[in-house]
């Protein structure tokens, strides 16, 4: 559907990752599959037997672009595969990820989740000294400057590439008859392991040395639809290599304090899957448990803004002893691109996606339970539409705290001029959404929900305060009221 309607952040884009399986690329689709949510722009794969890659990229969701006779074709018993959600660079066939260089360390095929915060600076070095980019993807820095590397052996030459960048990654690559797989320092984005049986009519060839194949993937969703079972995450700052003897685990970089998203518990990652480590459901409902506590409302019923806030209200609903009601409906089937009528409808692209139940919502007082208020336009299309279907009153009760900064680690956000929460008080917000209250989580509740004890997340978004130095860019501070 036309963003124009979808006030949100955007999904950044998911990995996955294969080792020793006959039917390494059809997994690694069916991985994909999982976490379409995660980039809608393109999606590719690239698989291997040791001696020759096979490649296929396209634009469009996961469905469109692979087809069965194009998975036959993508042979070998490793792969790596990517969903792009474009950060960086921009929305073109050339920018789909995986990407393959040849170069003087051989051909290296690379799949990347995250934004690099210091690309713009290494990508003008290294043109001006003699590089040839084929991208504007952040992603090809980290090949170039692989290819620069002395080193001889391989991981050397990427952990000393590593080295030199900066921000939010989890890489996956393929070199030859290994597999890596690498996640930055902080830990920005998730990066999960898993053990897949193989089957025992395997060729020969297809090993991995304890009889399962090796998985990755940036959520364990990925996991359950192709069977696999839930291993462990990569550690930030590790690299890990994987090749016929098994799995083999170092640090490339020293401990650093750790930085993992708190949005994708808030918003992006399924509900079904564990990230970084722990249920994402579980998370989302404790956010509305601790909303009903810090933000009661004097209503009759909650209702859910679906699908990113059900966790939540079903946790508000469950607190506050209020019935939950899905008096919101989501229309599932509706396109990227729609016909409009000439005749001017008011609100005709959220209408287009949701639509109130009048029956349960006639004469109700309603805490309407959402995940994030970014500009605010789309939550005020939401609260006139649930008083047009009857709602006397309602209750806006958000499971998070305002958002009043950009994102620089992977998630596609507005600038933070376009973010209503950064200069504008929760009373002025109210009033522009048109609702009876407004209120939202506190920063500890949230990272109390998360069980963030040690301060282990990112909170930048809410804060301003950034984890790590941006070399590129501008960050303007909040004249929040
Ligand atoms: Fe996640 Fe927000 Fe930090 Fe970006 S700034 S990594 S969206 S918590």
């Amino acid at each position: 559907m036309d963003d124009q309607f979808d006030d949100k952040f955007h999904d950044e884009c998911g990995v996955f990752a294969i080792y020793g399986h006959p039917e390494a690329a059809k997994l690694a689709y069916l991985g994909l599959y999982a976490q379409q949510h995660r980039g809608q722009e393109s999606a590719g794969i690239v698989s291997g037997n040791g001696r020759k890659i096979y490649t296929h990229k396209g634009m469009g969701h996961v469905s469109e672009v692979f087809t069965e006779g194009v998975l036959k074709g993508l042979r070998g018993w490793l792969a790596i595969g990517h969903t792009r959600y474009s950060t960086a660079g921009d929305t073109v066939l050339l920018n789909a990820q995986p990407l393959t260089v040849g170069c003087n360390k051989g051909l290296i095929s690379v799949a990347h989740n995250g934004n690099l915060t210091n690309a713009r600076q290494l990508r003008k070095h290294l043109e001006e000294t003699g590089s040839i980019f084929q991208t504007t993807s952040d992603t090809e820095v980290i090949v170039h400057l692989l290819a620069r590397s002395a080193k001889k052996n391989f991981q050397e030459a990427l952990e000393e590439a590593l080295l030199q960048v900066e921000g939010a990654y989890s890489l996956v690559l393929l070199h030859g008859d290994q597999l890596y797989v690498v996640r930055d320092p902080r830990g920005f984005r998730p990066l999960a392991i898993g053990l897949l049986p193989r089957p025992e009519n395997a060729p020969s060839g297809s090993h991995s040395s304890n009889g399962e194949a090796y998985v990755f993937a940036s959520e364990t969703c990925a996991f359950d639809l192709i069977g696999a079972r839930y291993w462990g995450e990569v550690n930030p700052g590790e690299i890990v290599r994987v090749d016929s003897k098994g799995i083999h685990t170092s640090r490339f970089a020293a401990e650093t304090p750790h930085a993992f998203c708190i949005f994708e518990h808030v918003y992006f990652s399924r509900p079904d899957s564990q990230v970084f480590g722990r249920s994402v459901h579980r998370s989302r409902e404790g956010l509305g448990r601790r909303l009903a506590r810090e933000a009661p409302a004097d209503a009759d019923l909650v209702v859910p803004v679906p699908d990113s806030g059900v966790a939540a209200a079903i946790g508000y609903s469950a607190e506050s002893g209020l019935p939950f009601k899905f008096a919101l409906i989501r229309n599932h089937y509706v396109g990227r691109t729609f016909i409009e009528p000439e005749q001017n409808i008011r609100d005709f692209g959220v209408k287009l996606k949701l639509n109130p139940v009048r029956s349960l919502l006639e004469g109700q007082r309603v805490v309407l339970v959402d995940d994030s208020i970014v500009r605010g336009t789309t939550s005020r299309k939401i609260v006139r539409i649930m008083r047009e279907g009857g709602a006397r009153e309602v209750h806006v009760r958000i499971s998070c705290p305002p958002t009043i900064a950009s994102c620089f680690y992977g998630i596609d956000t507005p600038t933070q001029k376009e973010l209503i929460g950064w200069n504008h008080s929760v009373e002025d917000i109210r009033q522009y959404i048109g609702a009876d209250s407004l209120a939202y989580l506190s920063l500890d509740g949230l990272r109390q929900s998360v069980g963030d004890s040690e301060g282990e997340f990112c909170t930048a978004c809410y804060t301003g305060n950034y984890p790590t130095k941006l070399a590129t860019i501008q960050v303007e501070t909040s004249n929040r009221r």
